[in-house]
């Protein structure tokens, strides 16, 4: 019997780290072979913008968004 795919978010960790990044990208996220998720958020933003930005990343790991075919600017859309 197959085994039920059990859902990543309710097991995995989310690792959070600033670090220099272009000027253009604020927080971009990055699902690993583990299944953890790794987000990385400019160190140039204020510390209210990095909230900000952690928000929306998260939102992106809830909605499972790193498996989907659709284009970025549709999923970006889309927490608008
Ligand atoms: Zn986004």
């Amino acid at each position: 019997m197959k085994a039920p795919r059990i859902r990543r978010l309710k097991l995995n960790e989310i690792y959070v780290r600033t670090l220099p990044l272009p000027v253009h990208v604020k927080a971009f996220t990055v699902p690993d072979a583990q299944g953890d998720y790794n987000v990385y958020i400019n160190a140039a933003l204020s510390a209210e913008q990095q909230q900000k930005s952690l928000r929306h990343e998260r939102t992106h790991i809830e909605k499972d968004d790193f498996d989907r075919d659709e284009a970025v600017s549709v999923i970006e859309a889309e927490l608008k």
